[in-house]
């Protein structure tokens, strides 16, 4: 499978009047053409800032790309100016956000939005655009007719807006969607839906999907692969199997105890103890060194280098890494 989008490097920071919040620092992930890869971890972690940075959605100022790449067909994004951000944020990267109200404009119906959004990319007539506006909303799983099309947001239930604004996204045939927490607003069985829907999408379509999520049940549903971030920085990537079945690195591992399974009846959830490090100033060495109980003296001085565990499944953690005592030495 061939990269569509490859971020190298990525530092995201922020400027407040408490200081400078070094929001992401220095991700690196590719996403291959038809896979759907998931961005996982707690709130604040910067899966987020990730997603936005992708789409050039970070508010400049307080926010700013200080370092890194983001390659998208052969062009920087990160390096973009808004006017060409646009004609690729929509056309060939779309975006999902959590709250299918705030991509939606309660003022307008339905058709009007999904009409326009065709128009706006695609030189095609009205008449033709309103063709595939219900070809969207059909792929999208509501039966629709045009009276359908001619009703407004709030006479739809919460899934079904989220399913119309996952056809907003796609009007423009995009290569890549990136979905922020697209499910964390609905119903266990809506959501269930929603992720059946993104697979279908997927087969029928071949779009590359990001999915950013706290969620390890909405990833276990639907990633082909993973990135663990922990505070700015992506801890783990593997392959599903890998993650939830050889996971390595002590956060992932954490994450993995906290979520109930069902295959395991009576099993413990285990919450991980202690809160990120403080991303007004982040500690040099390993960011999880605090909440770890298998800390070493190194994990407090240096930031862990990347380990190969297989061809899909790399590991930012010093404890079987050989470097480790190599590395303090050095540092002594
Ligand atoms: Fe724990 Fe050290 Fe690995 Fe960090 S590098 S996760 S502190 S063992
Ligand atoms: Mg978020």
């Amino acid at each position: 499978m061939g990269k569509i989008l490859e971020v190298k490097g990525l530092h995201v920071s922020f400027t407040t009047f408490g200081g400078e919040v070094q929001a992401v620092r220095g991700v690196s992930f590719d996403l291959y053409k038809g896979e759907t890869l998931a961005i996982v971890g707690e709130s604040g972690c910067g899966k987020s800032v990730t997603a936005k940075s992708i789409m050039g959605l970070i508010p400049n100022p307080p926010g700013k790309i200080t370092d890194g790449k983001i390659l998208f067909k052969g062009s920087n994004l990160a390096a973009l100016k808004d006017k060409d951000l646009r004609k690729i944020r929509g056309a060939d990267i779309s975006m999902i956000f959590q709250d299918p109200m705030t991509a939606l404009n309660p003022t307008l119906t339905i058709g009007t939005q999904l009409v326009e959004g065709i128009i706006q990319h695609q030189k095609i007539s009205r008449s033709e655009a309103q063709k595939k506006a219900l070809e969207m909303m059909r792929l999208v799983g509501i039966p629709s007719t045009e009276s359908r099309l001619k009703q407004y947001p709030h006479q739809f239930s919460g899934g079904m807006r989220q399913r119309i604004v996952i056809a907003l996204a796609l009007v423009c045939e995009p290569e890549v969607m990136i979905a922020d927490e697209p499910t964390t607003a609905l119903d266990v069985t809506i959501q269930a839906q929603i992720l059946d829907l993104f697979r279908d999408i997927q087969k029928k379509t071949g779009v590359s999907i990001i999915l950013i999520t706290h969620d390890l049940g909405v990833v276990a549903q639907v990633a082909d692969r993973i990135a663990v971030m922990y505070a700015g920085k992506v801890v783990e990537t593997g392959t599903r199997r890998d993650i939830f079945y050889k996971p390595q690195h002590p956060y992932t591992k954490g994450l993995l105890n906290s979520v109930p399974r069902l295959d395991l009846e009576n099993a413990e959830l285990i919450p991980i103890a202690g809160s990120p490090p403080d991303l007004f100033a982040p500690p040099p060495g390993c960011p999880f060194v605090a909440r770890c109980q298998y800390a070493m003296e190194v994990c407090d001085k240096v930031y862990p280098l990347k380990t190969k565990y297989g061809k899909e499944h790399h590991v930012n953690c010093w404890l079987q890494d050989e470097r480790a005592k190599q590395m303090l030495a050095s540092q002594r």
